[in-house]
């Protein structure tokens, strides 16, 4: 089997009511770049390249173009081959960065091939833990005209909807403002539900520590990226210095990054993603390195229901598989995407699709609503 053609098409969901993190990345649309890797046997791989390191043209050409022009002819089953052929054109800068997400989305569609022709789920193929992940709800942006009480209502929402785990944003407002955000939500949210809170790297290491010591009482699951991502003895000081677990980081996207961040101690939680840490080959050596170090892995995933379910694949496969991001803020290209439904159950889990590859099939109707260029 022979590599053709990779394609690739922008869409985007309008977000209907403006909201932004601690960074202040405030989207007007929720994008998404589908990349469809063709081969000369007719089975195709579907993955999403991630847009929060390019903007659509840039990322498109260099996964249609770049790539596309190295791979051609190519056995899509060996992946490893695939890596070395793009990391050797890349040259010393590819381990991270843009090269790495590019490559992450070709990476995450060879597995899809690899599990169609194989005729197993990638989660199988990978190792096969578990056959579904305990999910948290990922939300709680500030929005405009929303105060305290209205976001606690709405974190409060996703409990009654079966949330057994809740995340939502600060680092944006001062920290008195912040606190007074977090212990509404507390109140609102009950003691047995954990919420873990997430900075996206926009605090400095005292103002963290600080933060993390006045919520040392609370169920927090955890205090996510807390500093800058190459903050590494940041984030070291902050982990040492309370009891709080530290998870990260999402905008690291090398092995070797996860490597500083684990070896020296700056995350007690690991955050890859399929769709930025190099697919599921770079993912599962992030979590392997992670196991070494008696450290869970808990995917980030904030894009569409590509990218979702492969983080699925990814912790359910996993030994130390911990808990699915499920983002609940408006973006049909999460929830329209795929005919198939990846809903909470009892439990407050979501189960692995049961398919060969990733399991899941477009939506010929909302690729064609969303489409923007192709
Ligand atoms: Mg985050």
């Amino acid at each position: 089997m022979r590599i053709t053609e990779i394609e690739v098409g922008y869409l985007a969901y309008p977000v209907p009511r403006p909201m932004w993190n601690g960074r202040g990345w405030r989207p007007a649309t929720r994008p998404m770049l589908l990349v469809r890797v063709h081969t000369d046997e007719g089975v195709t791989g579907v993955a999403e390249a991630a847009l929060t390191v390019a903007t659509p043209g840039v990322l498109a050409a260099l996964v249609r173009d770049e790539i596309g022009g190295l791979v051609r002819g190519m056995d899509p089953l060996a992946v490893e081959a695939v890596w070395q052929r793009v990391l050797d054109a890349a040259g010393s800068a590819s381990r991270a960065g843009l090269a790495i997400v590019a490559l992450s989305a070709v990476d995450v569609a060879l597995w899809d091939i690899r599990g169609k022709v194989a005729g197993l789920p990638v989660a199988t193929l990978l190792g096969g833990s578990r056959a579904r992940a305990p999910a948290y709800a990922s939300a709680g942006f500030y929005q405009e005209g929303q105060d305290a009480d209205e976001l606690a209502a709405e974190m409060r929402s996703y409990v009654e909807q079966g949330f057994r785990y809740l995340k939502m944003k600060i680092g944006w407002l001062p920290l008195r403002d912040d606190l007074e955000r977090i212990t509404a939500v507390l109140a609102a949210i009950g003691a047995d539900v954990p919420l873990a809170i997430d900075a996206n790297g926009m605090l400095a290491p005292k103002d963290a520590l600080r933060l993390a010591r006045e919520l040392e009482g609370a169920n927090i699951l955890w205090l996510e990226e807390p500093v800058a991502t190459d903050d590494v003895d940041g984030s070291a000081l902050v982990a040492a210095g309370t009891t709080i677990p530290i998870a990260g980081y999402e905008t690291e996207h090398s092995l070797r990054g996860f490597r500083e961040l684990v070896v020296r101690r700056a995350v007690d939680i690991v955050q890859p993603d399929v769709a930025l840490t190099g697919g599921f080959t770079g993912c599962r050596k992030v979590a392997a390195l992670a196991e070494a170090w008696n450290l869970p892995c808990a995917p980030h995933a904030f894009t569409s229901a590509l990218t979702l379910v492969g983080n699925l694949h990814f912790v359910a496969s996993i030994p130390n598989g911990y808990l699915l991001e499920l983002d609940r803020t408006p973006n049909a290209l999460r929830d329209e995407l795929l005919l198939e439904e990846l809903a909470l159950d009892a439990d407050g889990c979501v189960a692995v699709p049961d398919g060969p590859g990733l399991g899941v099939t477009l939506n010929p109707d909302t690729v064609s609503r969303y489409r923007v260029a192709w």
